[in-house]
């Protein structure tokens, strides 16, 4: 049972920038402004992210890595909402069947933190003949989640990692997305016993100074805003936002691309395509803009009729959606150049 398990929690969590999305997201639902990720050989060895977020109860400890039994899905909690979409309660388990997890955690109202330790999807002993239940630690207020020895059980998923700088760029690609898209709260990853951080932004912090920071302060100034825009026809119920390369920029043949739905980062190759034939159009000739939009829509009008371990996401109303973005983004370029 347990190798079916693990193998199935290794098609959920593929690789380490895939259990980091996961983390960071657990992260910034606890209202963290501070997250901080340390790493080992590309996340295959350590993975360890330290948030100032709200915390996790003594109580709900014992079922953290449960599948499907976690304290948020008690509170039966927008069981359709986007945000757990793909992942309802299943992050943590899935992690916990194929890496050792540490979990140090304290909560405003606790007066010390506690320390527990996960695999398999159950609280486990730290060392032989010590027992499993949670121990009382020195802990500052927040959760502090470490994932050691990413498949390890599942030899033949570790071997298909050739490289752990590999692994680490698409760590790095991933939270600096997130660094964009959250830039209220402070941002560091670096690789364990470093101290020179690979991404580094302050807190409070805006879209476009971390594009700045993150990217090159000459593509945070050629971008064009997109403002918050109600989608039309009005019937789709989705508002889109972003920052896009202009036509003419020297970007455009650089390229970049990140969306996020109701603030998950998630992949619609017929969004981007569709976008990027836009800005083909409007150039006549071949381009490859940097682009970066936020929507949010009705949870009920995505189709969620996709596998768990795929980002992508597809719309009931498709092509009507797809235009919609599009003519958004179009308006903003022909704004900014006549
Ligand atoms: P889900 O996010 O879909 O509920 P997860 O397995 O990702 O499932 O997380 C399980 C639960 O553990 C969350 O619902 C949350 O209550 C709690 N949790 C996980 N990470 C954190 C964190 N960093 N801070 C506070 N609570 C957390
Ligand atoms: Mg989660």
């Amino acid at each position: 049972q347990d190798v079916v398990n693990r193998i199935a929690a290794s098609e959920i969590v593929l690789r380490p920038a895939a259990a980091i999305k996961e983390l960071l997201e657990n992260s910034l639902d606890a209202g963290s402004t501070s997250i901080k990720l340390s790493i080992k050989e590309g996340g295959l060895k350590l993975i360890q992210i330290t948030d100032n977020g709200h915390g996790i109860n003594r109580a709900d400890l014992p079922l953290l890595c449960e599948r499907y039994a976690t304290s948020k899905l008690r509170e039966f909690k927008d069981l359709s909402s986007m945000r757990t979409y793909g992942f309802r309660g299943e992050a943590l388990a899935s992690i916990s069947y194929c890496s050792h997890v540490e979990v140090v955690t304290k909560t405003r109202e606790d007066g010390c933190g506690w320390k527990a330790h996960y695999s398999d999807g159950a609280l486990v002993p730290a060392k032989a003949g010590a027992g499993a239940e949670p121990r009382p630690a020195a802990a500052n207020d927040g959760t502090i989640i470490s994932a050691e020895d990413l498949f390890y059980n599942v030899p033949m998923r570790k071997r298909s990692f050739k490289s752990a700088s590999e692994e680490y760029n698409k760590i790095l690609d991933v939270v600096t997305k997130y660094a964009i898209h959250n830039p209220h709260c402070a941002w560091v990853c670096k690789k364990a016993g470093s101290n020179m951080p690979d991404i580094s932004t302050p807190v409070d912090s805006t879209a476009r100074a971390n594009i700045s920071l993150l990217y090159t302060p000459s593509l945070a100034n050629e971008l064009l805003e997109v403002p918050l825009t109600t989608l039309k026809p009005e019937m789709l119920d989705a508002k889109c936002r972003g920052w896009v390369s202009n036509a003419n920029s020297s970007w455009a043949r650089k390229g970049g691309w990140m969306l996020f739905i109701n603030n998950r980062l998630v992949e619609s190759p017929k969004i981007k395509k569709a976008i990027d034939s836009m800005y083909t159009a409007y150039l006549a000739k071949g381009s490859n803009p940097w682009v970066y939009l936020s929507l949010e829509m009705d949870p009920a009008k995505i189709d969620v009729n996709v596998s768990p371990s795929k980002a992508e996401v597809h719309f009931l109303n498709e092509d009507e959606m797809i235009q919609a973005v599009v003519s958004a983004v179009h308006d903003v370029l022909k704004g900014a150049n006549t």
